[in-house]
């Protein structure tokens, strides 16, 4: 521990007690290295603010010994933006005690919830107030409202209601000079300038820590239908969803799961059937919500699906009877990375192009890099109708110890370059973090990198919010 770090710790411990300090480096230990495991971080200490005043004393400390502050929500994020450097330079901040929901309201349809509420507990929160917080992901039951709003998470319900950038509608803040920005009020039109909230969004914890997030919320589902169909592509995909988008505004999930990786699924994950007979390329997960208790969405959708299927849109379709066969087959879509885990070695790429560019981009891109790595198996799945695909590639007969930073490395570099040459982004809704900040710096066009790194320095000129994420000045 440095003496810089030393001396904040001390002061932190007289003016917020031991509670908000954690020292012991059997309790920090476990939130020093990525989620998926593959970065590993050190930090002295974790600091853990139980409110907005604690996070201004304890930023306006980190700025006046100059030692970087490093803020974590549920650790779930997929670019290691919340894990340390491995030098021990910087100190944790956790997010996790400020979990309050300070006020729901159906009248002007928001929540205001601390940075550190997880999102399973605001989906039941706005469920008792008769309300809907629309955005979800296979991480709900870990990942924190400041998280989520840090790095502008997506999900499978993006198609209707959008990312997090959609949903909240403002944002209270610690600014790395220690002042507080407080955007919660919910104003429909504000147009004093540059937005702050607009910035704090996605900004993963580089302009400021967010301590608070007001988010819209929309009318509870009344009824939803889940379906899992057939289709020969992802050209035949896009069609289906066309085809229903013309015909019904309730679709608001439609994510694409190649063959394969069903096979995966089904070969690890315990507890897991095929849902339809017989043998189809791709498969499309649909799922419909109705707030009209008047709509009878499971006819709807049957009788589209049965539409489709008579023009050869798809090939076969199956309907869930019950809440139950609904969880069997968004558990089949939700356990794929997890399959993919266990199978061995994965390469995954957060990819967006757009929207009707996917389906042939998918098919390229996997035969090009299948082509020049030959034993590898590439393919995407994922949100389809967003022009976002988790590209996958799996080592195949490649596997071996340091595959991922040799032959790893090179894969990433030849789709990251496939994706800048069709118009597309290398992160679609993971965020940059410290495991693509190399890929968007050799990547992205100069004035961009010089655009975010002006406001990095605006903001945050001694660098004490979280370094070496995002953008490096
Ligand atoms: C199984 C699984 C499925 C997932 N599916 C999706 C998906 O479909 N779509 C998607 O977008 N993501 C997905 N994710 C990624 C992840 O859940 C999201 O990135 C989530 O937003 C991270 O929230 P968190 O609280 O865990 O943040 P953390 O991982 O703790 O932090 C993420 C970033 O935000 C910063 N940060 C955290 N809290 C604050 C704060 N209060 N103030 C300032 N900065 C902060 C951190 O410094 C870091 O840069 C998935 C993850 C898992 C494990």
């Amino acid at each position: 521990m440095t003496d810089a770090q030393a001396q904040l710790i001390a002061k932190a411990e007289q003016k917020l007690g031991a509670k908000a300090l954690i020292t012991d480096p059997k309790e920090v230990e476990p939130w020093v290295t990525d989620w998926r495991g593959r970065v590993h971080g050190a930090a002295p200490a974790m600091l853990a603010p139980a409110s907005t005043d604690e996070v201004v004393e304890i930023v306006r400390l980190a700025a006046e010994h100059r030692v970087p502050l490093v803020p974590q929500g549920g650790n779930t994020g997929m670019a290691a933006g919340a894990t340390p450097p491995a030098d021990g330079s910087a100190l944790l901040l956790s997010m996790r005690r400020m979990n309050r929901i300070r006020s729901i309201s159906a009248d002007n349809r928001l929540a205001v919830a601390e940075a550190g509420v997880v999102l399973a507990t605001l989906h039941e929160a706005a469920h008792e107030a008769g309300m809907r917080f629309p955005l979800t992901l296979g991480a709900r039951g870990s990942c924190t409202i400041g998280g989520l709003t840090s790095t502008n998470a997506g999900g499978t319900q993006v198609l209707k209601f959008g990312t997090m950038r959609s949903l909240v509608a403002g944002v209270e803040a610690v600014l790395p000079d220690g002042s507080v920005h407080n955007g919660l009020s919910g104003l429909k039109k504000d147009n004093r300038g540059y937005s702050l909230d607009q910035l704090l969004i996605g900004a993963e914890g580089t302009l400021g820590v967010i301590t608070a997030v007001a988010l819209r919320l929309v009318p509870a589902v009344a009824a939803r239908a889940v379906a899992w169909a057939g289709v020969k592509s992802p050209l035949q995909a896009l069609e289906l969803l066309r085809f229903l988008e013309e015909r019904t505004n309730n679709i608001e999930g439609f994510e694409l799961v190649p063959q394969d990786s069903l096979d995966l699924v089904l070969r690890h994950i315990p507890n897991t059937r095929a849902p339809l007979s017989g043998g189809h390329s791709w498969h499309v997960l649909v799922e419909a919500t109705t707030a009209g208790a008047a709509t009878d969405i499971a006819a709807e959708v049957e009788q589209l699906l049965a539409c489709a299927l008579q023009q050869g849109l798809i090939g076969d379709a199956v309907i869930a009877a019950n809440e139950a066969q609904a969880e069997a087959l968004w558990k089949i879509r939700d356990s794929i990375s997890e399959a993919e885990r266990a199978e061995g070695q994965t390469l995954a790429h957060d990819i967006s192009v757009a929207v009707p560019d996917m389906p042939a981009f998918i098919v390229d891109a996997a035969a090009k890099v299948e082509r020049a790595f030959p034993g590898v198996i590439a393919s995407g799945f994922g949100h389809l109708g967003d022009g976002n695909i988790h590209f996958h590639v799996r080592a195949g007969n490649h596997a071996a110890p340091g595959w991922y930073e040799r032959e790893g490395a090179e894969i990433t570099r030849m789709v990251d370059d496939l994706v800048t040459a069709a118009g597309g982004s290398i992160s679609a809704e993971h965020g940059i973090g410290q495991l693509k900040i190399s890929e968007l710096e050799r990547l992205a066009p100069p004035g961009r990198i010089q655009a975010l790194r002006a406001i990095k320095q605006a903001l945050d000129p001694l660098g004490i919010m979280n370094p070496g994420k995002l953008v490096r000045i």
